[in-house]
């Protein structure tokens, strides 16, 4: 088996929706997190969400069990089974944080698959408050990356995973994105990697208008159909190259973005 590297987002990519904003509504905040979005970051303003559960009286259990009840197609469970049972190294890089994540992941059998989760860390003070820490803490030099927030630069997470790896070199990387955020890492991929947005969300976007700055293949999905038949069709074609030992031919990078991004099967 060759080393493929699968490495997913999760709000938007493996939930289909938003994991924080699932809490906020679920839970009632909706009014409070409208009034306070302007005036902090997103990192902190969940923080200061998981604040006021607490002082409502509610439980880090309560925000486990409303975050067991978030939607997640089986179509994706299944993606994710069969990519992990085919031999592939899966990481997730989220800003969304540690408990959201791990909690809806056990619940549907699938934390086990994941050799690694890269997210805003999480944990319960000594009042029972669930606290949302930035993955960049105080203590390391700000990024300095300009396509990122300030807590979170996946594109130094994907530099992380690969130089960590001795085997760096001959790993091929599949990334699963939909988000501004996923655009970073999008760039550090190299020419025998893939990259996978969601089509017409933000990271598709700016793949389509900066086309000349990618190096990796683009395979575009649109729901969890095509994101379970795609990455596994991917995963089947790069094990059979490598197993052959010879160089993918890839199609020219002068194509427009709706060829570009042809599944490269018919
Ligand atoms: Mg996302
Ligand atoms: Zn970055």
């Amino acid at each position: 088996m060759a080393d493929i590297v699968v490495v997913f987002d999760f709000d938007r990519t493996i939930i289909d929706g938003d994991s924080d904003n699932w809490v906020v509504t679920q839970m009632g905040l909706t009014q409070l997190f409208d009034e306070l979005r302007s005036t902090l970051p997103w990192n902190s303003l969940m923080d200061r969400m998981m604040k006021e559960l607490h002082s409502q009286g509610k439980t880090v259990e309560d925000i486990a069990n409303c975050l067991r009840q978030c939607p997640l197609d089986s179509k994706i469970v299944a993606a994710i089974k069969s990519a992990h049972s085919l031999g592939c190294d899966l990481k997730i890089v989220s800003d969304a944080n540690q408990f959201f994540i791990e909690t809806i992941m056990e619940h549907h059998g699938l934390l086990g698959c994941f050799s690694k989760i890269h997210t805003n860390p999480t944990f319960v003070d000594e009042e029972g408050t669930l606290r949302i820490l930035p993955y960049h803490g105080s203590t390391l030099s700000p990024h300095g990356c300009s396509l990122c927030p300030p807590n979170l630069c996946k594109g130094l997470v994907l530099d992380h995973i690969c130089t960590s790896a001795p085997q760096c070199k001959k790993q091929r990387f599949i990334y699963l994105g939909d988000g501004r955020g996923d655009f970073c890492p999008t760039l550090k991929l190299r020419n025998n990697d893939y990259v996978m947005p969601r089509k017409n969300y933000p990271l598709w976007d700016r793949i389509c208008s900066n086309q000349m700055l990618l190096k990796a293949e683009v395979i575009a999905w649109s729901n969890a159909e095509e994101l379970q038949k795609f990455l596994l069709h991917l995963i089947n074609t790069i094990s059979d190259e490598e197993n052959l030992g010879s160089k993918k031919t890839s199609c020219s990078n002068s194509s427009g973005c709706q060829s570009h991004t042809m599944p490269v099967y018919s």
